[in-house]
């Protein structure tokens, strides 16, 4: 399955087949293209934290919320602090004051838009049609050796009941094997979540290389999600920031593209 590129609207998005097809909810990964900011945060910034223009931010994060809810909503935010704390929003955001703090927001009401930022982390978009809930996660080195895929799907169960065979789950865009050069250190606390996967591999030079979606497909599974319900994106931040923010390959300032996910209303 491949993701669709979607130009409508002010900022260009992908759309993944395995959630595309339950109408019971809507969903976006951002792009870059389109947008009202410059410079190094060209175009679709979304993060409110990097030293882009507050204003630009802001009308970006409306664009981003009408992908997936009613126009006019700002989407509802965490300050993520690289951990797995999950959170369940009870409405929209608001001026774009973070609901909390933690890395998952989860949502059982109709019409919440739902989003997580990243810069090479990866996002999660999480549903379940048979609960009915949908919930965004965002996950780096820090909160996959946390077991961000396995606690994700914990804290589902723990919100809304859900069992892990229903769970439809998409691994968005986040910096690759290809690019993610890392200690020993980082690579031995994620590799350790999940044993014999091959996540880290050697053979690129003489530092270990980390494949964070890999790692985070392997805990899904280890938690019981099927792997038939279960898209990766398979997209490097690092090797497309044509169309991503990519923390590694740009360095600071940057900006933040996000993952959005929503219920329908009616
Ligand atoms: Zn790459």
């Amino acid at each position: 399955m491949t993701a669709r590129f979607d130009r409508e609207g002010p900022i260009a998005s992908l759309r993944f087949p395995l959630l595309d097809r339950f109408g019971f909810l809507r969903h976006a990964v951002t792009t870059r293209l389109g947008g009202s900011s410059a410079g190094p945060y060209a175009q679709g910034n979304l993060g409110l934290s990097v030293g882009d223009e507050r204003d630009a931010v802001l009308a970006n994060r409306l664009s981003a919320a009408a992908l997936v809810a009613t126009p006019g909503l700002q989407p509802a935010t965490l300050r993520q602090v690289h951990g797995v704390t999950a959170f369940f929003a009870e409405q929209a955001g608001s001026d774009g004051t973070p609901l909390a703090e933690g890395d998952m927001l989860a949502t059982s009401v109709a019409g919440v838009p739902l989003m997580v930022q990243s810069a090479d982390c990866l996002p999660l978009l999480l549903a379940d049609p048979t609960r009915r809930a949908v919930a965004a996660v965002h996950a780096g080195w820090r909160g996959t050796a946390a077991s961000a895929g396995r606690e994700a799907v914990a804290s589902m169960k723990r919100l809304f009941d859900s069992q892990p065979g229903d769970l439809f789950i998409v691994v968005g865009p986040g910096i690759g094997a290809c690019c993610y050069e890392v200690g020993e250190d980082v690579a031995d606390a994620v590799a350790r979540t999940v044993p014999d996967t091959g996540v880290v591999s050697h053979t690129r030079g003489e530092r270990p290389h980390l494949d964070l979606g890999a790692a985070l497909l392997a805990q899904l599974r280890a938690a019981g999600v099927p792997a038939a319900q279960i898209e990766q994106a398979r997209l490097c931040t690092a090797c497309r920031t044509d169309l991503f923010y990519s923390h590694r390959r740009e360095g600071e300032p940057t900006g933040r593209f996000g993952a959005l996910i929503a219920m329908t209303t009616g």
